[in-house]
């Protein structure tokens, strides 16, 4: 095994689009001059991040109704950051797209419900509209309209905005990520494909990553691979109180029917998103609606070896029963997971999306939806063993000892530079590295600026970067 050439102040595993973000942030916007990375497959973004495993949504808050005012801003901030990106790109007409968008009230009680989260929401975004059934039929005339060409009868209202960019190729972006990172200039950034990490170990403050042939060595270490991050944690000892979930997304193509996105009302008792429609970025002509939640043992989609890691990240016990218990125990979580078990089954399962599918189109019809195959990917869910509950949205652990796992379910793509922000700021600290907080700001606008302070010179440092990533060096090599 060789060793002697692969050693790097910063490796990152996973080149989706949570691994390529960080090369590209470290690379840009820091001093740290020596970085790898490990990917398992021969490009960046062929689990996840590839265009057809995700609804290629940039989520911004407004109409996600299971979100809070407060995770709704926050998810607005990671959407600006991503988008500034997107546009200063020369090829940004293949990462960015706006098309329109809503969330469709269907009967009295949903449409209070989007009156009020208008009220709300709408002095934090200013693009944000209330529809009525005239305004919601000259964006999206199907969704008004019956199978017999009549008006739909129930009451109807909708949230929505028509001049937004609404949809991210997050393939594309993760690809434009290497590519620029690779070209900052007085870099040294290796990219080491068709290589799978096999296992970490700790040795004299580096990090020993070993895949099937080749050994690195690194002073700092990201692991973005998904729900395999979590095994590679619990590999080196972390994370234990954390088994993983997976829960696969498929998706049902039908002819053109929307312009734009359509969300429906979320069910509060329900931990996942509704169903939606949406256009594909890159299949024209049609309308893809989904994703649907199915529990799967596997740690990455129609990747059958997976089922090992799968089961060596469930860490099945008596706490992990008791959150699926109370989760199954509640009729709309049974009910739905059921539902969503019948909906991969052929024949049945085109005859109950298309139930639900009509709530947004009422006029589609049974062979108006094909199941479309080998499309959707895998949230990893995280259920918190201590806390005895299943985690919504993104996950990490950061050691604390320069080396960060993250898990990315939805909305990971969109908050992709904002994840890789947070990180970028924890490995600056630990490596004693500089930010440049200026440029950062300058060029992605929204990043956080509470955590960047002037020095005397006015030159921009990080606040946790130098001093205090001084004094956590020293305390270590004291404990050490
Ligand atoms: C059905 C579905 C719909 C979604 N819709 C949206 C959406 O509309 N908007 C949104 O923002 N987000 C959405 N998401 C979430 C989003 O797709 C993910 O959060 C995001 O793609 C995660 O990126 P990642 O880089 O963290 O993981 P991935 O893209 O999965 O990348 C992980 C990488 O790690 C590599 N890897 C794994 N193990 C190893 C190893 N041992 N050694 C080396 N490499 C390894 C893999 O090959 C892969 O390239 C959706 C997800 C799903 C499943």
């Amino acid at each position: 095994m060789s060793t002697g050439t692969h050693q790097y102040d910063l490796l990152i595993v996973g080149a989706g689009v949570s691994g390529s973000a960080l090369l590209y942030l470290t690379a840009r916007f820091t001093d740290i001059g020596n970085i790898g990375v490990i990917e398992k497959y021969a490009a960046p973004a062929r689990v996840n991040s590839l265009s057809s495993n995700n609804s290629q949504t940039l989520h911004c808050g407004d109409i996600e109704t299971n979100y809070t005012l407060e995770k709704a801003l926050k998810v607005q901030r990671a959407a600006r950051m991503l988008a500034s990106y997107c546009l200063n790109q020369p090829d940004r007409d293949h990462l960015i797209y706006r098309y329109p968008k809503m969330v469709l009230g269907v009967g009295q009680q949903e449409c209070e419900l989007l009156r009020e989260r208008f009220r709300v929401f709408s002095p934090h975004y200013p693009k944000l509209q209330l529809l009525d059934r005239k305004a919601i039929a000259a964006i999206e005339p199907a969704v008004v309209t019956t199978a017999g060409g009549k008006m739909r009868e129930q009451e109807l209202v909708a949230l929505g905005s028509t001049d937004e960019y609404t949809a991210v190729n997050f393939e594309a972006l993760s690809r434009s990520f290497v590519r620029q990172a690779q070209q900052v200039e007085g870099k040294h950034i290796d990219l080491h494909y068709n290589e799978t990490v096999k296992h970490i170990r700790i040795e004299d403050d580096r990090f020993l990553v070993e895949t099937g042939s080749t050994g690195y060595q690194a002073r700092a270490l990201v692991v973005c691979a998904g729900g395999h991050s979590l095994m590679l944690a619990q590999n080196l000892g972390y994370g234990l109180h954390y088994s993983c979930l997976p829960v696969a997304g498929s998706y049902y193509f039908t002819p053109q029917v929307l312009n734009g996105k359509v969300y429906t009302v979320q069910n509060d008792k329900l931990p996942f998103a509704a169903i939606h429609g949406d256009p594909d970025v890159l299949v024209p002509g049609k309308t893809r609606f989904g994703p649907t939640a199915l529990i799967l043992p596997l740690l990455e989609r129609y990747n059958y070896h997976t089922l090992r890691d799968f089961l060596r990240v469930f860490r099945f016990d008596r706490r992990v029963a008791r959150v699926l218990w109370d989760l199954f125990r509640v009729p709309d979580i049974r009910n739905y997971m059921l539902k969503n078990v019948l909906f991969e089954i052929p024949f049945i399962r085109k005859i109950l999306f298309l139930r639900d599918v009509r709530k947004i189109v009422p006029s589609l019809r049974y062979r108006d939806l094909s199941f479309a195959r080998k499309v959707g990917g895998i949230r990893p869910q995280l259920i918190d063993k201590k806390q005895r509950r299943l985690l919504m949205g993104e996950a990490k652990i950061d050691t604390g000892r320069g080396a960060i796992f993250n898990m990315t379910p939805s909305p990971g793509g969109t908050s992709c530079l904002e994840n890789a922000e947070i990180d970028m700021r924890a490995i600056a600290g630990y490596l004693d590295a500089v930010i440049d907080e200026k440029a950062l700001r300058e060029e992605l606008p929204g990043v956080d600026t509470e955590h960047g302070v002037e020095d005397f010179t006015g030159r921009l440092l990080d606040a946790a970067s130098r001093p205090i990533g001084r004094l956590k060096r020293l305390l270590r090599k004291l404990k050490g």
